[in-house]
């Protein structure tokens, strides 16, 4: 056991008091006390590299928005049923990030709750249940919502109201069709499915960068087509943000507009508040007032002076550091390094992603394409052994991902593909 005895302590009775429920990452658990940038530091003062946590988005312990935060938690914290100045600021600075039909925003605590009140707002304004996701597709932990996140697996059934599609992966497609057609052939055959058995549609619910199914970020253009037939059988479309939002795919502020659609709504989470718990749902007009002024709908913390404060900070520094530029640049650093290592080895099916956000797909070979998730696990437990931070997605657990802070630096980017690279002389 190398485990420092704080650490396997602290495991043993972490078991007896949170239950089998709880995991951890790595073979090799941590722990961590202190973060700045991309980086983690451990008891011991080890420097550990993060290349997974999407959430500290501007980086761990920001100093602009901890001091925001630490202000505001000295001043007051008040809820929604106040005029809060700093609250309708924020509201119209978030919302002038998206398109201007979608103009309304709703707040809450977490993903779950953003994708909760979604579909509540879409069964009511459509009048359908029928609801269409990604085949390995994680949306949230509320009972509706584990309802339609097919990656939670046997022991939490999905509803029979729910259809499941293929994401974009263009390896689906069958000679001589497009992904387009692919994938607008799929949602047409679910929303027939869904009719045939009494579900009108409620919605399509798509994460905009399919993170649980292994991240799918390119090719774009294939949505236009989806978007039409969800909309002609009377459904809505939501772009489930949590991930690919704020930035991270680097090119623009949301995952969604790359495909040059519009959605009906937009749920945000995770790195909304850099840490602090704050999400939040954008909507179309047209699809969210009859709701809003039928449904009592007053969630206690969220919007309160604390979470907004964060989430302005978030924002400030998004625009003061330029983060998307450096998002792009650094991208590319890293997707090309990425590529330059695994493009000789026979495990390596295809490296994926886009911004910050990136998938190496591992398999056990490169005409079966059978996922090898034993190789994958090691290769994270390698990289994590020596210091830097990943984790695994995909319905065989054996698709890398890499998922940076926004804060990941060029020296970031550097120091992570010369762990990379000697990972991969041994494994890959
Ligand atoms: N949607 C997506 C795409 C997510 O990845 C997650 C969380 N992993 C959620 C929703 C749920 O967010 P939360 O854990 O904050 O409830």
């Amino acid at each position: 056991e190398k485990l420092p005895g704080h650490l396997r302590e602290t495991i043993q009775r972490r078991t007896e008091v949170l239950g089998p429920g709880y995991m951890l990452m790595y073979k090799e658990p941590v722990e961590f006390v202190s973060g700045h940038g991309a980086h983690l530091v451990d008891r011991d003062g080890n420097d550990y590299l993060d290349a997974y946590n999407n959430v500290p988005c501007v980086g761990h312990a920001h100093p602009h928005v901890v001091k925001a935060v630490s202000c505001q938690l000295a001043a007051v914290n008040t809820n929604t049923r106040y005029a809060q100045q700093p609250l309708v600021d924020y509201a119209e600075r978030l919302l002038a990030t998206f398109p201007d039909e979608l103009s309304k925003l709703s707040l809450a605590c977490s993903g779950s709750e953003a994708n909760d009140l979604a579909m509540r707002v879409a069964r009511f304004h459509t009048g359908g249940e029928g609801i269409i996701v990604t085949r390995w597709a994680y949306h949230g932990i509320t009972r509706e919502v584990s309802s339609f996140s097919p990656s939670l697996g046997k022991g939490s059934p999905l509803g029979p109201n729910v259809r499941l599609i293929d994401p974009p992966d263009p390896r689906l497609v069958a000679p001589g069709s497009t992904l387009a057609d692919h994938m607008r052939h799929q949602v047409r055959g679910a929303i027939d499915d869904l009719e045939r058995h009494g579900y009108r549609l409620a919605a399509l619910v798509t994460d905009s960068a399919y993170s649980s199914d292994g991240i799918f970020t390119d090719p774009v253009g294939y949505m236009t087509g989806v978007v039409e037939e969800v909309h002609a059988a009377g459904g809505v479309y939501i772009a489930d943000e949590v991930q690919a939002g704020f930035a991270r795919l680097g090119d623009s502020m949301w995952g969604f507009r790359r495909q040059g659609v519009l959605p009906d709504i937009v749920t945000l989470g995770k790195p909304m508040g850099n840490g602090v718990p704050l999400s939040g749902v954008v909507f179309r007009p047209e699809v969210s007032d009859e709701f809003g002024r039928n449904v009592r709908y007053f969630n206690t913390f969220a919007g309160s002076s604390i979470p907004v404060a964060a989430g302005a900070a978030v924002l400030d520094v998004l625009e003061e550091e330029d983060v998307q530029q450096r998002v792009l640049e650094n991208g590319k650093a890293l997707r090309a390094g990425l590529e330059a290592i695994t493009q000789q080895s026979p495990y390596v099916a295809e490296v994926r992603g886009t911004g910050l956000y990136y998938a190496v797909e591992i398999v056990q070979d490169r005409e079966s394409l059978e996922p090898d998730r034993t190789r994958a696990e090691d290769l994270i437990n390698d990289m994590r052994g020596r210091r830097v931070l990943i984790s695994a997605s995909g319905k065989g657990a054996n698709v890398l991902k890499i998922r940076p802070p926004l804060a990941f630096s060029e020296s970031d980017v550097t120091r992570f593909l010369e762990t990379f690279a000697e990972v991969a002389e041994v494994r890959l």
